[in-house]
């Protein structure tokens, strides 16, 4: 194993691989370090079988019990998918409503090779332009912020020390290299180059979310009309990783064959799915200037002054290695980042002050809010043939709708269509928690057997549509991550410890989505019939998990900002007082978003890769 590169990234995910790529195809050293294994799609297996499983109980994983000893939910039973950590080693632990600790599950996007996009549902929206500035935004509005009594927003919330037009050319540079489908039109964002692949034909079941979308649309104003969701799942062959679609008996590519509900939560063992892996770590895998570590932990960035020198990690055999480089990127989704940030600082009383400069490492920590309605079919739909959310709108992210509903930020409103559609997908979401319990679930629904099961299955199988919203969290400074000051990992290192709570804006913004969504199922069907009945409207905070919930989104605490007190990392997502240490997940997010995450974090990343190529 060499020991010295030009750049080590930290990470594989959303946040780590478009540096690897950009910087791999420029001639530089590259190593990749991640934790979890390199699990690979059927083409690049010998004998064409992918080392992901369509196969239900296998991505669900077998029942296990927490025996963490000191969290108030020890001896519960959970499932983690095969590509999760398991949290009985590295446990998650989030403070809950009663004061007391328990672990978790949420806030692991997933240990594997190519990171969360592995499992991601892969929706790939772009921010809007309001989304990247709404401290001026709401500094000059003309109505006032609802339920901010004690004008939080206007204090906390931070403009991104880049405009969307700095961002805007990674966004389509992200779109075509990671490899995206969907439609440009109606959309409510400047696009410079549209680089979408063609979407693949909605599953019926999103004729309902479609209307209802353009009835909304109309009902609000300016009748802004829904699009196909951008969704990072290849329908084309694609030249910049060299995947190719389904052929069919006379050799001509079939996009429909790959159409599957194998996408949100799951691996995708053809390929089709554009996780970092395929899109972009694969296609540079054999180039003699990269090289790839799967199964290492990072335990420790070190440094001297203010250089980072290499990173400390255990070998797949457990060995411990120093590894040299010129510039260290930190990837590995933003709580385990921070952590190990931290973790660093406990080792280093000089690391400790320069990271420690400022007392925001950690801080405004944020997820999104997120929440909608559900309603049930009046017929059963195929829903295994679907990639996942086909329709969204962005009638509720303008800054019309925005002032006119006494909101500091916007959402983005889309359908889920592969919502359930496998049977175990069905029972590991029904009455799910924050651990993914199947039964768990069931314990609160102990009369799930015989005629009622059956019922149950008959009811909700294939019938279900969700209208979902995505929206910015109020940026808190005491929502943070932190050290536990107990519990350890199997390393004996302390696990990170999530401490966060709702805003009494957020909950009225999650109100004021949710209805919208309720209101996308009114219109959907007969608008004045109902030919459907509507199960109901609601948000994360009215869970009783509420605290630990965070939609796989992990964003925030290590903001970029433009001023050295106020921020963890400058504008190019470097650490204030380290030269050459970057941090490149979700975390360098000052506010998180109106819209799923994951393509900005990508098009950020390879911002980053275009400045860093300037460096060295
Ligand atoms: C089920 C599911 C559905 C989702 N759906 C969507 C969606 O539709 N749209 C969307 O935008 N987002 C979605 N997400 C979120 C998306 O996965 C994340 O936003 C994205 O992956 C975050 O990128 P990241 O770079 O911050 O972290 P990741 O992509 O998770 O990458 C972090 C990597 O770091 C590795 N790592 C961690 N610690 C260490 C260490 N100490 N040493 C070495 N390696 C380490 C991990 O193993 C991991 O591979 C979903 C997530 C899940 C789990």
């Amino acid at each position: 194993m060499q020991d010295s590169f030009d750049v080590i990234v930290v990470g594989s995910g959303a946040g780590g691989a478009p540096i690897a790529h950009r910087l791999v195809q420029a001639g530089h050293n590259v190593l990749v370090v991640d934790k979890g294994p390199l699990l690979r799609p059927h083409y690049e297996v010998p004998g064409e079988r992918s080392d992901f499983r369509r196969d239900e109980i296998y991505a669900s994983s077998t029942e296990k019990i927490l025996h963490v000893p000191g969290l108030a939910n020890t001896g519960v039973s959970y499932y983690s998918s095969h590509v999760e950590p398991d949290i009985n080693d590295e446990p998650h632990v989030y403070k809950g409503p009663d004061g007391r600790d328990y672990g978790t599950i949420e806030g692991y996007t997933a240990q594997v090779v190519g990171g969360g996009t592995q499992l991601y549902g892969a929706v790939s929206l772009r921010f809007t332009p309001t989304d990247l500035r709404l401290k001026s935004f709401n500094d000059n509005r003309r109505k006032p912020i609802a339920h901010d009594p004690n004008g939080d927003i206007r204090r906390e919330a931070r403009d991104w020390p880049i405009d969307y037009r700095a961002l805007e050319p990674y966004y389509v540079m992200a779109e075509e290299m990671v490899g995206i489908n969907g439609t440009r039109e109606n959309q409510q964002k400047p696009f410079s180059a549209v680089k979408y692949q063609k979407p693949l034909a909605p599953n019926p079941i999103s004729s309902y979310a479609h209307d209802g979308m353009v009835e909304l649309g109309k009902r609000l104003g300016p009748g802004i009309a829904p699009y196909r969701t951008p969704l990072a799942v290849i329908t084309e062959d694609h030249p910049w990783s060299g995947r190719q679609i389904p052929r069919n008996a006379k050799g001509e590519p079939d996009p429909e064959a790959g159409k599957t509900s194998y996408v949100n939560r799951y691996g995708d063992p053809l390929g089709l799915k554009s996780s970092t892996w395929v899109a972009l770590l694969s296609p540079i895998k054999d180039k003699p200037n990269f090289a790839i570590w799967p199964n290492c932990v990072v335990t420790h960035v070190v440094s001297e002054g203010a250089k980072v020198t290499g990173v400390r990690l255990l070998d797949p055999g457990g060995v411990e290695r120093f590894v040299k480089a010129e510039i260290v990127v930190v990837a590995c989704s933003a709580i385990e980042s921070v952590r190990l940030l931290k973790l660093s600082a406990m080792a280093d009383a000089e690391f400790d002050r320069r990271i420690n400069r400022n007392p925001l490492l950690g801080r405004y920590f944020l997820t999104h809010c997120f929440g909608g309605a559900r309603a049930l079919m009046p017929k059963r739909f195929d829903k295994s043939k679907a990639l996942d959310a086909d329709w969204a709108t962005d009638c509720c992210a303008t800054e019309e709708f925005l002032e006119e509903n006494g909101l500091w930020a916007g959402a983005a409103i889309y359908n889920n269509t592969s919502d359930q559609a496998l049977p175990l997908s069905l029972f590991r979401t029904y009455g799910s928690q924050d651990l993914d319990t199947l039964w768990n679930g069931f314990m609160g629904a102990t009369d799930m057997r015989g005629d009622r099961f059956i019922d149950f299955l008959d009811a909700e199988f294939g019938r279900g549509l969700s209208i979902s919203f995505m929206a910015n969290q109020v940026p808190q400074f005491d929502n943070r991550i932190e050290l536990h000051p107990q519990i350890e990992d199997k390393w004996g290192r302390p696990v990170a410890y999530v401490i966060k709570g709702w805003h009494e804006h957020d909950r009225y913004l999650m109100d004021v989505m949710a209805k919208q969504c309720g209101d996308v199922l009114r219109y959907g069907g007969d608008p004045v019939g109902h030919d459907y009945q509507i199960e109901g409207q609601g948000s994360i905070y009215m869970a009783e998990n509420a605290l630990a919930r965070m939609a796989n989104h992990i964003l925030g605490g290590a903001r970029f900002g433009s001023d050295p007190n106020d921020s963890v990392l400058d504008p190019q997502c470097r650490v204030w007082e380290f030269d050459n240490l970057y941090v490149t997940d979700g975390a360098f997010m000052p506010t998180s978003g109106g819209a799923n995450p994951t393509l900005t974090i990508q098009a950020n990343s390879f911002r980053v890769a275009d400045h860093l190529l300037t460096r060295i």
